[in-house]
């Protein structure tokens, strides 16, 4: 087995003295690859170190639209330094978030678009999220045509549809193992097996057995399972599939 874990958060807040001997028996787990995804300036950087750290470990550096507020003035010329790190391969997570009010709409947007446009000047992928705010997110996909992927997909079968003609990638979390996931599986069915990939999203959206726990990367077998299921292929050639979409993508 060799895993790509396409999307995972692994940051001291959450995991405490836990995280670095949890990262060291990641390749026991049959972990090949993490992809340790920032959502904020102090969350790249710290991701970015991990990835410093650990040969099986890449980074993504990016603003979420959760933390858009407060930005400092240079922030976009910080990230784009971090960006120009060897272990950084893409841009992420950036994109929309509607779920919760309080987060400015316009702010989102703003800053969404800034960061596409520097995708498109650095030739670097993304990575999407988008939470109930499908719509705007895919009207600015659309325009900007990145390369990328649209992370825990939450959309129907017609928009992943949609996001695999814009050329991009889509990819599933441990959502898919929940009982009631009728639109993921139909999302998951309707994307051809090589714009797959797998995710934990860490330490969110455990995979069942485990669900409700702090998932990490050594879980994605559960996922993988059920999208092989879905895909109509074994488990092991679903991992080794994703594994390759992912290192095309991110140009490991
Ligand atoms: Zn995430």
């Amino acid at each position: 087995m060799a895993i790509f874990d396409t999307h995972a958060h692994y940051l001291e807040e959450d995991f405490g003295d836990e995280l670095i001997p949890l990262l060291e028996k990641m390749p026991e787990l049959g972990v090949e690859r993490i992809m340790a995804v920032g959502y904020s300036l102090e969350s790249s950087r710290e991701e970015l170190e991990l990835a410093r750290r650990f040969p099986y470990i890449v980074s993504a550096a990016g603003i979420h639209p959760e933390n858009c507020a407060g930005l400092p003035a240079d922030w976009l010329s910080q990230l784009e330094e971090m960006l120009g790190c060897p272990e950084v391969k893409a841009l992420g997570e950036i994109g929309l978030d509607y779920h919760y009010d309080g987060f400015d709409k316009a702010l989102q947007a703003d800053v969404f678009e800034q960061q596409l446009i520097l995708a498109q000047k650095l030739d670097i992928p993304v990575i999407i999220h988008s939470r109930d705010a499908c719509e705007d997110t895919m009207t600015m996909l659309r325009k900007y045509r990145p390369r990328g992927v649209v992370h825990c997909f939450s959309g129907s079968a017609e928009t992943a549809r949609e996001v695999v003609k814009l050329g991009m990638y889509v990819g599933f979390t441990g959502v898919l193992t929940f009982k009631n996931s009728k639109k993921a599986w139909a999302a998951c069915e309707a994307v051809p097996l090589d714009r797959l990939l797998l995710e934990t999203d860490s330490p969110y959206m455990a995979p069942v057995p485990h669900r409700g726990e702090k998932s990490h990367s050594g879980m994605i077998k559960y996922t993988a399972a059920r999208m092989a299921e879905l895909k109509g292929v074994s488990a092991e050639d679903m991992i080794e599939i994703a594994r390759e979409n992912g290192e095309m993508l991110f140009g490991i």
